[in-house]
């Protein structure tokens, strides 16, 4: 329980977007989908900040600053 990658919790399959999916122990972190019976892992890559619009806005709002 103390590895250092964070796992995904996944809600839907990405294949057949079901929600019947179940933790598998190998290979660890990995989903079970039970409907389309797939075994799949989700791996995070990065967080693009640049994409996010709330926080374009904030930092519109700290450059601009003019009031
Ligand atoms: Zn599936």
């Amino acid at each position: 329980m103390s590895g250092h990658r964070a796992t995904t919790a996944v809600y839907h399959c990405p294949f057949c977007a079901e929600e019947d999916l179940w933790p598998v122990e190998e290979p660890r972190g990995a989903w079970e989908c039970r409907a389309c019976a797939r075994v799949f892992t989700v791996e995070l890559v990065t967080v693009d900040t640049t994409a996010i619009p709330g926080r374009l806005a904030e930092e519109d709002a700290r450059r601009g600053g003019q009031a």
